[in-house]
Formats: structure tokens, sequence, C-alpha cells
């Protein structure tokens, strides 16, 4: 069994100085209505152009971020790889709207793919649909609805960006990552990531879709998947999350009466992520999964799996993987036992990661639960240092 509470092992690679920055970043986002300030604060300042990104990259951008290109994120690759954690370029401009930021992405991806082939450290690229697409183009597309003449070129213009970034991550042998977003724009996204799994992963996984487990339909999702590619003789890629977008997604189907899609027990989230965990892993013959999680419990009962499968810790078709500054004890431990971990690494200037950033600052306020986790490591890692 592992012990994910190693405190000494979560921090070897981290000195007093990055200990004390992450309490005091940690401590600040902790508290909502500082938090909810700050952010409120920081995205008038960005909307200004107030000079302040160099306090934001001094800050939260230090912890959460690699660098703003490809090149400077090298030290983070580095470091991490000195205790066997790999890293997931993740380019992670958001909110653009237009065809040429699309193209920008879709190269700063393949040259994320390009970097990986070479490198062990680089075990896989990753992408978000929304830095390839307009965002109401894809939620017309999930629903369904009739497009424009223009919005059809925007459509065969996102395929073939994908289609691109897929071919480039199946010649190279780089697995790839499809990230999930909101629901109501996932049918798209869910849609053409099979598509790629058809085209792509006949002889091994190289292309994943990420399945959020918030959602009430998603192990039907993946009984239907697995279904399809044992009748069509595909691999199947997945990464597994919780899913991101809770609080929009229950906002927007009460605003707009339709029924919630997902769950609103936590406990109901915890069982369907770990039911398919334990379903990937007993079809591990066709399928390959990465567990996209900072829960100790899943983290667990992957191991255990792999236990009771006889699977071995360093199979390449089983990963664990957590976001760059969270959940260290997870990862570090994990890694230190000799199993598959990797980090996204988010990069890319400030101003562009800025709704990264924020979502890690949500999702870390004292209401979410997930800052007591981080806080109290750190509190107690000071401890042991001053008391060694
Ligand atoms: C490597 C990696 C990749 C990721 N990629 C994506 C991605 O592509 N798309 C995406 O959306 N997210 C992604 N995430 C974020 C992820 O979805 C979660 O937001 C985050 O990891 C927190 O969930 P958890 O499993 O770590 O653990 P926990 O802290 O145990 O769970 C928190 C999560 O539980 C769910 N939850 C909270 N309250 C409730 C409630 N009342 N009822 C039901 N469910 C609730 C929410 O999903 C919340 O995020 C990724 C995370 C990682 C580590």
């Amino acid at each position: 069994m592992i012990n994910f509470e190693n405190i000494k092992v979560a921090f070897a690679d981290k000195s007093d100085k990055d200990l004390s920055r992450a309490y005091l970043l940690f401590k600040t986002i902790s508290n909502p209505i500082i938090s909810n300030t700050l952010t409120a604060f920081i995205k008038v300042a960005m909307w200004l152009h107030l000079p302040i990104s160099w306090a934001i990259k001094a800050t939260v951008y230090k912890h959460f971020c690699g660098g703003t290109t490809i090149e400077n994120s090298q030290a983070t690759i580095d470091k991490l790889w000195e205790s066997n954690i790999g890293t997931i370029l993740d380019f992670s401009a958001e909110g653009k709207e237009n065809e040429e930021d699309f193209n920008l992405a879709m190269n700063e991806t393949i040259a994320s793919i390009q970097k990986a082939k070479s490198e062990s450290s680089i075990p896989f690229s990753v992408f978000k649909p929304t830095g390839l697409a307009r965002f109401a183009l894809l939620e017309k597309i999930s629903n369904n609805s009739n497009l424009t003449k223009e919005e059809e070129i925007e459509k065969t213009n996102f395929e073939g960006r994908i289609e691109n970034i897929c071919q480039t991550a199946s010649d190279n042998k780089v697995p790839l990552f499809i990230d999930a977003e909101e629901s109501w724009i996932q049918g798209a996204i869910d849609d053409i990531a099979i598509k790629m799994m058809q085209k792509f992963n006949k002889n091994e996984a190289w292309i994943y879709n990420t399945l959020q487990l918030y959602r009430n339909d998603r192990v039907d999702h993946l009984e239907m998947l697995f279904k399809l590619a044992a009748e069509e003789k595909f691999f199947v890629g997945l990464k597994l999350v919780r899913g991101a977008y809770h609080e929009q997604e229950i906002e927007r189907a009460k605003e707009k009466g339709y029924n919630c899609p997902v769950h609103t027990i936590k406990e109901n989230t915890d069982i369907d992520y770990n039911k398919a965990l334990t379903l990937c892993i007993e079809n591990i013959d066709f399928v390959s999964v990465c567990a996209g999680t900072h829960n100790e419990e899943s983290s667990a009962l992957l191991v255990e799996l792999l236990n009771k499968h006889n699977i071995s810790k360093d199979d390449k078709r089983v990963y664990f993987s957590q976001l760059l500054g969270m959940s260290d004890h997870i990862s570090y431990n994990a890694a230190k036992e000799g199993f598959n971990v990797v980090k996204y690494v988010p990069y890319g200037p400030v101003k562009d990661v800025l709704s990264y950033l924020i979502r890690r600052a949500e999702e870390n306020t004292s209401i979410a639960g997930q800052m007591g986790r981080e806080l109290t490591n750190i509190i107690e890692e000071k401890k042991r240092r001053r008391n060694a």
C-alpha cells in the first residue's frame, strides 16, 4: 500500500523560500472574501492594462505555471523529472475568439508534440478545444443548430486543426489528451474525439478524450464507448477527471430550466469516478487511462486496482496526473514508489493564463474543501523542518 501522507517526500524539492511563498499564497486564496476581491481586482486591472503582470508572475503564476513559453518552462520540466515526474505542456491561453489565435494555439500544441517526441520527461501532449474554435460555435454544433455558411467554414477549420494535431501526435507516437469543457459544448468535442480515436487508435491509444465524472451520464457514455471500441476494434484513451465547472453547470441548468447534468451530491461524483476508474482497469486490454485527480481515495483505489489485476506500476497504459502546484503529496509519493506520474504544466503569457489561475484560486478557497488539504500539508512540512 502507498502512503500519500509522506510530507517529507512531497516537498523534498521545495526550498524553505518556496514553502513560505506557497504558504502565503494558499493562506490568501483560502479566504473567500480576499480571494474574490483579488480576482475581481485583477480582472479589472488587466482590462485597464495596469502594470500588474509582474506581481501575478511573482506569486500565483510562479506557483501554478511553468513559464511564458515552452523554452522557459524547461527548468520546471527538469526539476519534476529529477523526481521521476513527467510534464504535460499545457498552452493555457483561454477565451480566444479569432482564427489567427486558433491557428496559433494549434501550432503551439504541435510544437509541444514535437518537443515531447524526443524527451521522455514529456510523456503526453494536450489541448483545450476552446483554444481552437469559438465557444459559441461549439455550442451550436453541440445542440445541432443550423450553421451559417461562415460557421460551416469555421467548423471545417476547427476539425482540420484537431485532425492536424492528432495526426502529428500519432506520427510522432506521442499520446495526446483532449481536455473536457462545459457540458453544453462537450457534445461537439466528444464527437470529434471519438472520430479521432477511431482513426488513430487502431493499434494503440494515442488519442485520449476526457470524461468528467461529476456529470450524471458519463458512466453510460463510457460503456457506450467501450462497446463501440469492441465492435470497431480501436483502442480507447481516457483521462478521468471530476470536472472543473460544477457551479456554472448548476447555475445554467437552473437559469434555463433543464435537468441538471451534474451530480449535486459530492459522494455521487466520487462513486462515478471510482466506477469509471475500475471499468477502465478491468478493460485494460483495449483501454489506456490517466487518473487526473487530487483525490487521495481515488488515487489509492488506482494503486489497489493495479495490484489486483497484476498490472505493473510502470505500465504505460496507466498514469496518475495532478496539476503543477497541487497535491504534490500524491504526485511525489506515487512517483517515488515507481508509478507513472505526470503533471500538467500550464504555460503562456500572464494575461492569457489568467482564467486558468482564477479557476485554481476558486477551487482553493475554503468552501471548496481543497484548500484544507494544500495548506495543511504545507504547514505540516514547515513544522517538520523546524523540528528536524
Ligand atoms: C491532470 C488533470 C487534468 C484535468 N483536466 C480537466 C479537464 O480536461 N476538464 C475539466 O473539467 N477539469 C479538469 N481537471 C480538473 C478536475 O476536473 C477537478 O476540478 C479537480 O481535479 C478537482 O477534483 P479532484 O478529483 O481532484 O478531487 P476532489 O477535491 O475530491 O473533488 C472536487 C471536485 O468534486 C466535484 N464536486 C464538488 N462539489 C460537488 C457536489 N456538491 N456534488 C457533486 N460533485 C461535486 C467537482 O468536480 C470538484 O471539482 C483536471 C485535473 C487534473 C488534475
